[in-house]
Formats: structure tokens, C-alpha cells, sequence
């Protein structure tokens, strides 16, 4: 069984500091910055022998130079981008494996917020780490793909078991949620999860983890009945 921990960092990014104890390995996802994971990591007792990287925004690898510096862990990352980062030194793609000891996780690619922007799923863990693709209640930005993209990488995600947790990079859930209650708003689901997440960011609680079947019963952007519909959502909710 894994220990994940999250790391709060920059404004709103989650860093995932994920350690296996059966091997020692530990193995941290997307990190924005190299100080609070060596930190967290150090306080722990664990060594990092792994990054795994989901896209090349600087906020989910300005951390890979000093992390590798520090520590001499290996780097994995989208084959597709790699041009964009040079830190790797293992490229994947879907239908790799990648594994933190005996743990597997397979490779899914789910372009659209970046060209090859790709999740990681960890099939006995419950667990996948989907990047800037899923978020709780929202979906990332188009910036370098299409809704028709988005709307195949909706459709591999909700295919993972209901209680698989998901683990996006940053806490974006109250903001998502004022907006998805708009796109639905006779969603009882919706409604009662937007009231809890309210109450639990006035507490400054994290919402994230979240679950597919959560998202399944309350993320417009995978409930979309189509790549037309997300498309007019997107939209939406990058005018709202
Ligand atoms: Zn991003």
C-alpha cells in the first residue's frame, strides 16, 4: 500500500510525494518546485529514487533539475514533450508500464491541456495522477489541443473504477464547482457536493484527492454528452 502525501506549493498546485514501502522507493509527481518535496521527503526519512512528470508546464517541472541534483532519482515523462523537457531520462507513452517497486502504473495519453500531456494509473493502488487533465468538478484548459481530444480523454478516465482516486495538481475545486452548478443545475449531486466543498474551504481543508464516481455524478466537462457540448462548456467556464 502506498503513503501519498500532499505538498501545498506556489499558489494552488498539489505536489505528490508517494512512497512504497516494501522497496523504499519514493517517487514524487509533477513538482512545481525542488525545496518543500526535498523537505517533506527529508522530514519523512524517505529518499527520492523517481519523479514522474505528466506535461511540461514549469509549474509541474521547475522542480526536476534540483530533485535530480539532489537526490540522483530518475525522471519520467511524456515521450511527446520531451523537446520541452530536457530533464527526462525515461519516455513513455500509453501502453507503457512504469513502476515505484512492485507497483504498476500504466500510461494513459490524454492530450488537449498540452500535446502530450499523459496520466498515470495505478490499477491496484485505486489510484491515478491525471496532471492539469481532470479536475475535481472541471476539466484543464484547451491550450494546445481540441475539445474532441478532451472529450476521448473524458471518456478513458470515467472507464477507471468508481472508487479509483484521482490526484490532480492543483485545488481548483470551489471555482469549478460555481461554475459546473450553472451548466447543471437540477444536478442534486452537484449541489450537495458543492455545499461540502464550500464548507470545507472556509475551513482551508484540501478537496482533492477526489474519486472517477464523483466525477462521474458531478464534473460537467466528463458528463458532456458530447465533444460539442464540452466544447460549449470549456467555453463557458473560461468566460465565467
Ligand atoms: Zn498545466
Amino acid at each position: 500500500m502506498l503513503e501519498i502525501v500532499r505538498i501545498p506549493v506556489l499558489s494552488d498546485n498539489y505536489v505528490w510525494l508517494v512512497h512504497e514501502p516494501d522497496s523504499a522507493e519514493t517517487m514524487v509527481v509533477d513538482p512545481a518546485v525542488a525545496k518543500p518535496v526535498l523537505a517533506e521527503a527529508d522530514k519523512r526519512g524517505w529518499r527520492i529514487t523517481q519523479i514522474w512528470n505528466t506535461h511540461w508546464h514549469p509549474d509541474h517541472t521547475g522542480g526536476n533539475a534540483d530533485i535530480k541534483a539532489a537526490t540522483g532519482c530518475m525522471i519520467t515523462g511524456p515521450e511527446a514533450e520531451k523537446a520541452k523537457i530536457p530533464t527526462l531520462d525515461r519516455l513513455v507513452k500509453e501502453g507503457d508500464t512504469v513502476k515505484l517497486g512492485d507497483v504498476e502504473a500504466d500510461v494513459i495519453d490524454v492530450p488537449a491541456h498540452t500535446a502530450g500531456h499523459i496520466a498515470y494509473h495505478l490499477p491496484t493502488e485505486k489510484a491515478a495522477f491525471v496532471g492539469d487533465t481532470l479536475f475535481a468538478m472541471g476539466c484543464g484548459r484547451l491550450f494546445e489541443g481540441t475539445p474532441e481530444q478532451m472529450y476521448t480523454n473524458m471518456r478513458k478516465l470515467e472507464a477507471l473504477p468508481d472508487d479509483t482516486r484521482v490526484y490532480c495538481a492543483h485545488e481548483y475545486t470551489e471555482a469549478n464547482g460555481r461554475y459546473a452548478v450553472t451548466a447543471e443545475p437540477d444536478n442534486a449531486a452537484l449541489a450537495e457536493r458543492m455545499e461540502q466543498v464550500v464548507a470545507m474551504r472556509a475551513k482551508g481543508e484540501a478537496t482533492v484527492p477526489t474519486t472517477i464516481g464523483e466525477e462521474r455524478a458531478t464534473n460537467p466537462f466528463m458528463r458532456a454528452g458530447s465533444a460539442e457540448e464540452l466544447a460549449e462548456r470549456r467555453a463557458a467556464k473560461d468566460a465565467f
